[in-house]
């Protein structure tokens, strides 16, 4: 019983204290200003400066060329899916262990997902096993996807190499769902969401950076970021007709939220900073304890958004119990998609890490302004109810 740490004598004080939210914004900035400047000049719909500075400062930052800003990430995604050949009667491969818009935007398109296992590693869609299907596939003659969408989970990058392979083969695009990991980097120092065809992100309002509510398509390519701007603009032909050549959509971002995303973008590198140093302080503090985090693959470097971890030996919901009581927010992780009711019967290509991985994981408080003194607190409470792996 040596290993077990006494659980009371702090619980009195402990309940007087502030809880401890998982993830929620930090706006210290410019966000009132340029907000007021919405108002003042009258520009509070999707016509405004606010949203093109916004996309070029963004596009300048993740090292794209092109940025189309959107009303949220799902419909960058279902913008970017359809751009890239998602259609009733194709199949895109997506990572079945996610938030669940990674898979609903391929259902929306009317194609359908192949929803892929996990790898252990880095928690993301195994993308050496999809390859190694795609290129079955082909030698069997059958059809191969249009594009398939690599999703970067919990800031930590994909694995995207044997995609590359893929698309350098078959000439197969990426749409990258980077929605949770912006910052995040590949080993040659690229920013995710900028090794496909087109990435995607989220200005959700636990993610790194927020709008409120909206989203950011980005592109390389000049026909594409053109093509994505005119579908998130109900597809509406330049002049002053309506005359429309597609069903587009509702989906530009408004001068309002990009005046706050632009005020966020302002602070990323020290948000980036705090996320990375509370990734940093858990998994020391947690280092002999039988919880295990998800690693980027050598080179590649995670923007540490959320800090997840997998309880390896004990119960999830009693942790989660034992950090309630102590103010302390946490929640489990997704289950993977094939669990929920709208995805149960489609298609996957294995499930076994993500089933573990839905059932073990919990997230622990994120926020980009945590104090050290809140990092001890979340460290304490966690230490208190597991027993550390004694090493012999
Ligand atoms: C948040 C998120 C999205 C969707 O973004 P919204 O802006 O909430 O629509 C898509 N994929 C993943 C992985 C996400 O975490």
């Amino acid at each position: 019983m040596a290993g077990l740490r006494a659980r009371t004598g702090r619980f009195g004080q402990v309940r007087q204290m502030k809880r401890i939210p998982l993830c929620v914004p930090v706006l210290k900035g410019n966000e009132a200003r340029y907000l007021a400047e919405c108002v003042d000049t009258g520009f509070v719909s999707s016509v405004g400066p606010f949203v093109e500075r916004f996309e070029n400062e963004f596009a300048k930052w993740v090292g794209a060329r092109y940025a189309v800003a959107c009303a949220s990430g799902t419909a960058a995604l279902h913008v970017s899916l359809l751009a890239s050949g998602a259609l009733p009667g194709t199949t895109v491969p997506v990572a079945d262990f996610s938030f669940i818009a990674s898979v609903n935007s391929v259902v929306y398109t009317g194609a359908t997902p192949l929803l892929v296992d996990s790898e252990p590693t880095t928690w993301n869609m195994d993308t050496e096993l999809l390859h190694d299907h795609v290129v079955s596939l082909a030698r069997a003659g059958a059809p191969l996807p249009p594009v398939i969408e690599v999703v970067h989970i919990l800031g930590t990058p994909a694995r995207i190499e044997p995609l590359l392979a893929l698309r350098e083969r078959f000439g197969i695009k990426i749409v990258e769902d980077a929605a949770e990991s912006l910052g995040a980097t590949f080993p040659d120092g690229r920013q995710v969401g900028t090794a496909g065809e087109l990435g995607c992100f989220s200005f959700n309002g636990n993610k790194l950076i927020t709008c409120g509510g909206g989203g950011m398509i980005v592109t390389n390519d000049a026909d594409l970021a053109q093509h994505c701007r005119h579908l998130t603009t109900q597809a509406k032909l330049p002049g002053p007709f309506y005359r429309h050549d597609a069903v587009g959509f509702n989906y530009r971002l408004t001068n309002v939220a990009a005046a706050v995303g632009l005020a966020q973008l302002e602070q990323i590198d020290t948000f980036l900073e705090t996320k990375r140093k509370i990734a940093a302080c858990y998994r020391s503090a947690f280092a002999s304890f039988p919880v295990s985090a998800p690693h980027a693959h050598p080179g590649a470097r995670a923007s540490h958004w959320l800090s997840s971890f997998t309880i390896d030996h004990d119960d999830r919901a009693a942790l989660v119990a034992t950090l309630d009581a102590a103010g302390v927010d946490s929640r489990p992780v997704w289950q993977p998609a094939h669990e929920q009711l709208p995805h149960v019967s489609q298609p996957r290509l294995g499930s076994s890490v993500a089933e573990r991985l839905g059932r073990t994981g919990v997230s622990l408080p994120s926020s980009a302004d945590l104090s050290d003194a809140d990092i001890d607190r979340v460290t304490e409470a966690v230490q208190q109810h597991l027993t550390p792996v004694t090493s012999s």
